[in-house]
């Protein structure tokens, strides 16, 4: 599961990339500067292993990790091949979701590749791109479906309803999510199609220092944009997090982020943001030699949850023991959550939940 920056040259998608990841990929006042695409891997964070941490005093400390890909080279024409553009929309297909960069900042040292700074306009261009691509899966699709559906094929026809209702609302500029549909129609034949605008988003608004804090004029413009799409928008000063992560010590790092009025780095938010648009959420094993943040997607069976820690858990799985974390820290330790009968015993069919503190039973 992964996630990808996208966004117009020079809006700060390196910069944030290189803050989140810590890897150095180019950055650099001029466009299509990094031209493959790049994987990070980040932690999570989650305090809740801090607590963990304390209660424990385990080895050590392994905190869950997201993958994000920085994906430039987006520009107006991508779809019909401008700049690189075709080979950047089939990275950004691969993505399971995509977080949105809009330049919300203003520096006449930085050249804007549409020469003024207008996040919505921004949003628009890559939208549009990303929806003309879609809109080529959808005619090429339609072409099939015509012909069975003017056979009389019922199944055929239906398709071809929801085909024509995407094209219409593809052609209007709206992304595929935001599309009308049914439940039943999604999972039947818009859902195989693997369309990039259906994927779900995160607008991250890369604004100046001193509205890292409070946001700003085009912020406030861009959280009504999108406010009927049902997408988180973050604030973050991705230039002024850059600048922290390459200072030496925690304390310095919390004395900058209290200057700019923040408790934490936006940076955190926004993965937290990009591990829950993923879907994805946390379990923890927790021994003297290791406490352990572990992933799995929302909804999975205790099974699947221990098949991420090695799959002959999934195979020989017998049961799982489980501590809700709210019992874990009220309680303090797992011998106190068993004297207090907290610890249940939990079979095949156990969804787990975020949080659980678990243990696995299994045959080998
Ligand atoms: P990308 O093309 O979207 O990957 O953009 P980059 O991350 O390479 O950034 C382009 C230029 O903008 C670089 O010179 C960055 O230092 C600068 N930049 C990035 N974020 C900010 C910011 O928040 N404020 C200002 N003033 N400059 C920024």
């Amino acid at each position: 599961m992964k996630a990808g920056i996208v966004g117009l040259p020079n809006v700060g998608k390196s910069t944030l990339f290189n803050c989140l990841s810590n890897a150095k990929a180019q950055s650099a006042n001029f466009p299509f500067c990094t031209i493959e695409p790049n994987i990070g891997v980040v932690n999570v964070p989650d305090a809740r292993l801090q607590k963990l941490e304390t209660l424990v005093d385990p080895e050590r400390v392994l905190p869950a990790t997201v993958e994000i890909v920085d994906i430039a080279g987006l520009v107006k024409g991508a779809s019909k091949g401008e700049g690189l553009g075709n080979q950047f929309l089939g990275n950004i297909r691969e993505t399971d979701a995509i977080l949105h960069v809009l330049r919300c900042f203003n520096d006449d040292n930085i050249i804007h590749v549409d020469g003024s700074v207008d996040p919505i306009r921004d949003k628009e261009t890559i939208d549009m791109e990303l929806q003309l691509k879609d809109l080529e899966t959808v005619d090429k699709k339609l072409d099939k479906v015509k012909r069975a559906a003017k056979t009389g094929n019922k199944e055929a026809q239906k398709e071809e309803a929801v085909l024509l209702k995407l094209k219409t609302g593809l052609e209007a500029g709206t992304s595929v999510r935001a599309i009308e549909l049914s439940k039943d129609d999604r999972e039947e034949f818009v859902k195989p199609l693997q369309f990039i605008t259906d994927k779900p988003v995160m607008y991250v608004c890369n604004v100046d220092e001193d509205a890292a804090a409070t946001g700003n004029e085009y912020v406030d413009r861009v959280k009504a944009a999108v406010a009927q799409e049902d997408a988180e928008v973050v604030v973050l000063a991705v230039g002024t997090e850059a600048d922290i992560t390459e200072l030496e010590t925690y304390e310095e790092r919390q004395m900058f982020l209290e200057d700019l009025g923040l408790e934490e780095p936006g940076s955190a938010k926004l993965i937290r943001g990009a591990y829950k648009l993923l879907n994805l959420e946390t379990y923890f094993t927790a021994g003297v030699k290791e406490v352990r943040a572990w992933t799995i997607p929302v909804g999975a069976t205790a099974p699947q949850a221990a098949g991420v820690i090695h799959t002959d858990f999934e195979k020989g799985f017998i049961r799982a023991e489980v501590i809700a974390y709210n019992d874990y820290v009220e309680f303090g330790s797992e011998t106190k959550v068993k004297e207090a009968g907290k610890m249940r015993v939990e079979g095949k069919e156990y969804i787990v939940k975020d949080g659980d503190v678990m243990h696995f039973r299994f045959n080998v």
